[in-house]
């Protein structure tokens, strides 16, 4: 490797590293990424299920889209169905490996170096930033680590990594014959303790999968059970299953996302909905936020911890606020029984709460509808309430 100086080092080549390089590099500066992995987004650990704005962000990602979801049938523990939705399109189903290659063939076309098949195992800090490889080092005068969940760079940076991790599995389903604008959602501890399990129709084969937290068993054994048993199992019994994968989803953002000469995003700074463990729209709005600061402190030539501390206020004050209420659903829901679920699904089917579930319901910005439906339906209150008393110290 040459003696290079890169102005900034971006480790991890998935979309929030691909898009922050790609910021980077448009504004004329020198960035590396470092991908262990040689494709980008392969393997796919994602459902791929993403809202309309990610497109708004990422246009040039549009060719990668699917299908377009307009509502959800969602399964009570005891396999009551509820449909939400109508003809708005709510969400979009994306090919994720295409749309993590994109963003990287974008950042190139920009002018970014990717450096695939690379694992980061250290980060030595100091003027200059050496970022360990396989028998060699690169140096960069900026770390940016949107190396995932378990990312080396937040340890090395000192940020360190989200504590607490939902466990995922998903899988590709052929043989599966469901409505193709439609997602299915099923609730029950269960059948995905604290978390749940979908279907997303993609094409030719069908997203099944789930998340769990804190469970008894493997997630990949929830899985398997979701073919055996509840309401999920006679819709999958013709399915066979063609390439499965697991992966985890941090569950909270880092108290700080910044040092002198180092930043985190994306996962790694444990930017997602805890609602739904989406991370792509949030990780893209903080992608944008973590690339405009660095090309400034960059420009500036002032890579302290006080110039790279605009980071942190703009991601907090853009979605800082929604991605906390969203963990706070997340705890008051998980703090929940089958049988207080059931009560929550018999409110939601009233008809005036489901109209307003259908007018404001909105993948990136659940809180909106929470604390409306809270203010329209007293009995969910018992549900907060509970949670204010008993839950704040027990995710
Ligand atoms: C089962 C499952 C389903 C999901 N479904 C959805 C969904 O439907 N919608 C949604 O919005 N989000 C979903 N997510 C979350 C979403 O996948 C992540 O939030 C998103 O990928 C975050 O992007 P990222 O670039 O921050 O991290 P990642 O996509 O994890 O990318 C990090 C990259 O860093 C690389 N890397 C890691 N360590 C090193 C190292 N030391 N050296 C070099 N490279 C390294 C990895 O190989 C990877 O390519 C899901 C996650 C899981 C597990």
């Amino acid at each position: 490797m040459s003696d290079e100086i890169f102005d900034a080092a971006v480790i991890g080549g998935g979309p929030i590293g691909g898009f922050t390089a790609l910021q980077i590099a448009k504004a004329g500066f020198r960035v590396a990424v470092i991908e262990e992995h040689i494709a980008p987004g392969e393997p796919v650990q994602c459902a791929g299920l993403i809202s309309p704005r990610c497109l708004d962000i990422a246009d040039f990602c549009r060719h990668t889209v699917l299908g377009e979801m307009k509502g959800a049938d969602i399964h009570s523990p005891a396999g009551k169905p509820l449909s939400i939705g109508g003809d708005r399109v709510q969400a979009l189903v994306i090919d994720r490996a295409a749309f993590d290659r994109a963003i990287i063939e974008h950042a190139i076309d920009s002018g970014a170096v990717f450096i695939s098949g690379c694992r980061v195992k250290d980060i030595e800090r100091g003027p200059v930033q050496s970022v360990a490889l396989p028998g060699k080092t690169l140096k960069a005068r900026l770390i940016i680590g949107a190396d995932g969940a378990r990312s080396v760079s937040g340890r090395s940076l000192g940020l360190g990594n989200p504590e607490r991790i939902l466990n995922g599995f998903t899988a590709d389903v052929a043989g599966l014959d469901i409505e193709q604008d439609r997602v299915k959602v099923f609730f029950g501890r269960n059948l995905a303790p604290n978390f749940f399990a979908w279907m997303i129709p993609a094409g030719d084969v069908t997203r099944v999968g789930l998340c769990v937290r804190d469970a008894e068993v493997p997630v990949h054994a929830y899985f398997k059970k979701l073919f055996r048993e509840g309401p999920a199992a006679g819709m999958l019994s013709e399915g066979r299953i063609l390439g499965k994968h697991s992966g985890i989803i941090p569950l909270g953002t880092l108290e700080k996302t910044f040092t002198e000469g180092g930043m985190v995003v994306g996962d790694a700074a444990g930017q997602v909905k805890a609602t739904s463990g989406g991370g792509i729209y949030p990780g893209l709005v903080c992608a944008g936020l973590c690339a405009k600061t660095a090309t400034e402190a960059l420009g500036e030539d002032n890579l302290s911890e006080g110039s790279l501390a605009v980071y942190q206020e703009a991601w907090t004050r853009n979605i800082g606020d929604e991605l906390k209420k969203a963990m706070m659903m997340h705890r008051i829901f998980s703090n929940m029984d089958d049988r207080e679920l059931e009560d929550v699904f018999g409110m939601l089917s009233n008809p005036d709460i489901l109209d307003t579930v259908n007018r404001v319901g909105d993948i990136d910005y659940p809180s909106r509808l929470g604390w409306l439906l809270l203010r329209k339906e007293p009995g969910f209150l018992r549900y907060a309430g509970k949670f204010l008393r008993h839950g704040i110290l027990d995710l």
